[in-house]
């Protein structure tokens, strides 16, 4: 594992990457050209926000498989590039929340106190407190737009100091708004009139740029505070100069600009703006937590393991990633059993989620069934991010379904892959602590637990080919480890799957074909 770094992240970062045993190359001094010249020769990069990491880029980084974005957002990542690419991006939305959080009521406070003001006074020498009166808190409403990990944070702390808290945020459902115990309002509107505070916590997105703008600065209450601590331009920054020059806005607090990083607005001549240079994550936990968090998702991705927060990807929630890792494996594994059964180009993938698993997001499953069903003809080129692109250029539909209930079992996952001349069918289960199960292969149910290595023969129900299957592999010196057999009654037949210690040969498989009345035999290696 080769790591680029090329800005700078915490020690306890590159620490950590050591430690995983990479190699990690820390040279935030490169000029662009010396940069496309190297990287050509690293597995990972790890930037913050200034490297660009484009088109021109990506055609020389020929091994690069992650990008570690050491921050939020992924503003310098093209990230269509990176996902044809099958390169995963990775960020760390989460390391930095409470600091940003933390730096949101510092700003209000000391925009609502002229903290900043006190402060040069007395240190040009003043005690005089002449228009440095400020407002409390208490009982005031402060008004929240963006709901997500800052904002619910926000609302947590102002609800100490007796605020009454409203949120606006039309994606995130009344539960969360109730669990905070803060009222949700359904229209921006509504919060801008009723707020004596707006602080902002969206992205930055078409619909978020200008959100806090002309408009609803025409309806906000005559003396208004508001923070901007999440993105340049989500306060709109000409409508807040006109909104300070009618004192509709009584002060700003402002830790994000458009013109980062070259401030360049007229809010700075406003003695009622505070402002920091875009600080929110400036803080020793956030820049610890920061480094350590993108070089474990980088150390991840280069295992080949899922990673929380890979952004070309569905992301996990933290809490429930252990079950989910449990089906991700199964679902690979289903999904890499049909190629090494099968020969026939797969046309459609039917995945079915029945149980315990249809209630929670299978997406990132269903990516999981696609990359096993591609790895064993695609090797390594197939990962969670371009599996999906992978299947539709190779025209391949994929649909998914949920049914709440499943018979025998609490949770089942079935892979139905449809090809020109017939179905196969696979299921698995997932028991206890995330004991994987194949249960169902084409009809013949089986109890099965997938060992890396499996001899799948299909025979005509007839004794004695257990005995000689056994005799072959025993003379050959494989070991077997347990053995299951499938009946199909009506036909007949049973599928044996005997789970064994190693490889073996392609003359040992043909020796078992050749055993009467085996009619196939495939070794499944997992
Ligand atoms: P998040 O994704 O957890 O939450 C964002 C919320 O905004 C989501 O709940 C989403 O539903 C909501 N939203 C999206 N569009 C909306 C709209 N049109 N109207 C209302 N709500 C909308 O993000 P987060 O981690 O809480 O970060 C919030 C912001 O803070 C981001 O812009 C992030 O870049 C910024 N940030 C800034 C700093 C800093 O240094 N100042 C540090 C960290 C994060």
């Amino acid at each position: 594992m080769k790591i680029l770094i090329s800005e700078k992240i915490a020690d306890k970062g590159i620490e950590k990457l050591i430690q995983e045993g990479a190699t990690v190359d820390v040279l935030p001094k490169l000029t662009r050209q010396e940069l496309l010249d190297v990287i050509g020769k690293y597995d990972g990069l790890i930037v913050r926000s200034v490297t660009k990491v484009n088109e021109e880029l990506y055609q020389h980084a020929t091994n690069l498989k992650v990008v570690g974005r050491a921050g939020n957002g992924v503003d310098n990542i093209e990230m269509e590039g990176a996902t044809k690419r099958g390169i995963i991006v990775v960020n760390t939305p989460e390391s930095n929340v409470v600091s940003a959080a933390e730096l949101t009521i510092g700003l209000l406070l000391a925009s609502c106190r002229n903290i900043p003001g006190g402060n040069e006074r007395v240190r040009s020498g003043s005690y005089d407190r002449a228009n440095l009166k400020g407002v409390e808190l208490q009982g005031k409403t402060v008004g929240i737009v963006g709901f997500g990990r800052i904002g619910s944070l926000v609302a947590t702390r102002l609800k100490s100091f007796d605020m009454q808290v409203i949120a606006y945020d039309p994606y995130i459902n009344d539960a969360r708004f109730k669990k905070f115990g803060v009222e949700k309002k359904e229209k921006l509107e509504d919060l801008v009139k009723e707020a004596d505070f707006i602080t902002v916590h969206t992205p930055k997105t078409k619909e978020t740029i200008g959100i806090i703008g002309k408009e609803q600065f025409k309806v906000a209450k005559k003396g208004v505070r508001v923070i901007n601590c999440a993105r340049g331009g989500i306060i709109d920054e000409e409508a807040l100069n006109d909104a300070l020059n009618k004192k509709i806005v009584a002060s700003a607090a402002i830790d994000v600009l458009v013109s980062e990083p070259h401030p360049n607005t007229p809010l700075i001549d406003f003695p009622n703006v505070v402002f920091t240079p875009h600080a929110g994550a400036d803080t020793v936990e956030a820049q610890d937590n920061v480094g350590l968090t993108v070089a474990q998702e980088v150390i991840s991705a280069l295992r080949g393991e899922i990673v929380p927060n890979a952004v070309n990807l569905p992301t996990i929630p933290k809490q429930e990633f252990e079950s989910f890792s449990a089906y991700l494996k199964l679902g690979e594994t289903l999904g890499k059993m049909y190629y090494q059964l099968e020969k026939d180009a797969v046309e459609k993938v039917e995945i079915v989620y029945s149980g315990d698993v249809a209630t929670i997001d299978t997406s990132v499953i269903s990516l999981a069934i696609l990359k096993g069903l591609f790895e064993p003809v695609l090797q390594e080129k197939v990962n969670y991010v371009n599996a999906s692109l992978i299947a539709k250029n190779r025209g391949v539909t994929v649909t998914e379904s949920k049914k709440s209930t499943v018979e025998s079992y609490l949770t089942l996952i079935q892979m139905k892959v449809i090809s020109k001349n017939k179905t196969f069918t696979i299921s698995g289960t997932i028991f206890g602590k995330g004991e994987m199960r194949i249960v169902e292969i084409n009809g013949f149910t089986f109890d099965l637990t997938p060992r890396p290595y499996m001899l799948v023969a299909e025979n005509i129900d007839k004794p004695g080919i257990v005995g000689q299957i056994g005799t072959i592999l025993g003379v050959s010196k494989v070991n077997i480890a347990t053995m299951q057999l499938g009946i199909n009654d009506q036909e007949k037949r049973a599928m044996m799957v005997l789970a064994i210690d190693s490889d073996v040969s392609v003359d040992v498989l043909q020796f078992i074909s050749g055993v009467e009345g085996v009619l196939k035999v495939h070794l499944v290696k997992i």
